[in-house]
């Protein structure tokens, strides 16, 4: 897009020549309490004021980490009693991957077409797309790829299998929601052979989709959830969260495990925990669902074929690439960032700030569905 930012204030991205732009994706999925909302940015500058990096995670009592983990760990299970955090998504994805093969002591894993789980090497192997995988092969062995969905999937599932990978609502493949009956069926199938169930709610979580994490809205709960995105309130966080039982495992042999040392980085840390605080205590989840039902409202044009997707994670599904594109560009022009996916090209990815204006979210979705259906014509 060519665009230099000046500066981003709640729904807002405002670029150095002066124009002002909608973020509709939300840095894809990260922006949910808009830009530089002042309880984070407060909490970000008190923290820079008091330390910043003092030592490799783990070592010290850092009581930002501390804080936000615990605020963290009461919203969840006892399952997933315990947080470890991390950098990035992909980071996360790689601690869940390490700490099922190390708990189950085997290393097969099963994921899914059309998944994207990151660009490192462990997460780039679980990730089901061709394209991205086979420059850098070799990868992990021992990796099965099923259709997401698919009931045969489960018969994948063995004694040998270390866990299941998924993303209960998948993002870059195209913004396609599991199905309950689905997700349950696989949670029995992983019951009945001590396969770990990891849920990827990178995208999906913090909020996004109307609940803390998709797994609430599914009632199915996973053996390791892996966070990230929103999670820092724009800051980079991650994390992976699993029971006290499970992250034992961790403890020894190596005894650092999954070292990082920058990982829950104390200002990343402070952010996270305002961000969850706000976004708790000021119910922001419950926008997300009438942000999906005025969207699907406002979306209906003879341009658009479908919007699917749960909350502010929504897909516009469209006819062609070319209408995807002029669609895409034309909003551009109007003034509104609108996303795309890795896998799909002809998918618009909306998912605006959770915080966004009910007047400027009917405007932008009106202009939306005149500039697909113009684009169609
Ligand atoms: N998993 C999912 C579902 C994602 O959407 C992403 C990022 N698009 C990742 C993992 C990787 O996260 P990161 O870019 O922070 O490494």
């Amino acid at each position: 897009m060519g665009l230099v930012i000046d500066h981003a204030r709640g729904s807002h991205l405002h670029t150095a020549d002066g124009r002002s732009y909608v973020d509709f994706i939300s840095g894809i999925a990260v922006s949910s309490l808009g830009h530089a909302h002042p309880e984070v940015v407060a909490a970000v500058q008190q923290q820079a004021a008091a330390h910043m990096h003092v030592m490799v995670y783990g070592e010290y009592i850092q009581k930002p980490q501390s804080r936000f983990a615990a605020l963290l760990t009461e919203q969840l299970p006892k399952k997933l009693s315990r947080v470890y955090l991390v950098n990035s998504g992909t980071e996360a994805n790689e601690g869940a991957l390490k700490l099922a093969k190390k708990y189950t002591g085997r290393h097969e894993f099963l994921s899914f077409h059309h998944s994207y789980h990151g660009d490192t090497h462990g997460s780039l192997s679980v990730t089901g797309r061709d394209v991205y995988r086979k420059p850098y092969e070799p990868l992990l062995p021992g990796i099965t790829f099923a259709e997401f969905n698919d009931d045969a999937a489960l018969s994948f599932v063995s004694k040998s299998t270390a866990a299941v990978i998924l993303e209960p609502i998948q993002g870059e493949g195209g913004i396609k929601p599991a199905r309950q009956d689905w997700l349950q069926n696989l949670r029995k199938r992983c019951d009945e052979t001590g396969t770990l169930l990891i849920f990827d709610e990178i995208q999906s979580g913090f909020g996004r989709i109307g609940s803390l994490f998709a797994f609430d809205h599914y009632g199915v709960q996973p053996d390791i959830l892996t966070m990230a995105k929103a999670m820092g309130g724009g800051m980079p966080m991650g994390g992976f969260a699993a029971s006290d039982e499970i992250f034992e495992v961790f403890k020894y042999d190596p005894p650092l495990n999954h070292v990082t040392t920058f990982g829950g980085h104390p200002v990343s840390a402070a952010a996270a925990h305002a961000a969850l605080n706000v976004l708790i205590r000021d119910g922001w989840m419950e926008r997300a669902s009438v942000i999906e039902q005025t969207a699907r409202e406002l979306l209906q044009s003879d341009g658009i074929r479908e919007v699917r997707g749960k909350g502010a994670m929504l897909g516009i599904q469209l006819h062609s690439q070319k209408q995807t594109q002029h669609t895409v560009e034309s909003c551009l022009e109007k003034g509104i960032i609108l996303g795309w996916t890795l896998h799909s090209d002809t998918l618009i990815r909306i998912a605006p700030p959770l915080t966004i204006d009910q007047t400027i979210l009917e405007e932008t979705l009106a202009t939306i569905s005149e500039e697909a259906e113009s684009a169609a014509r």
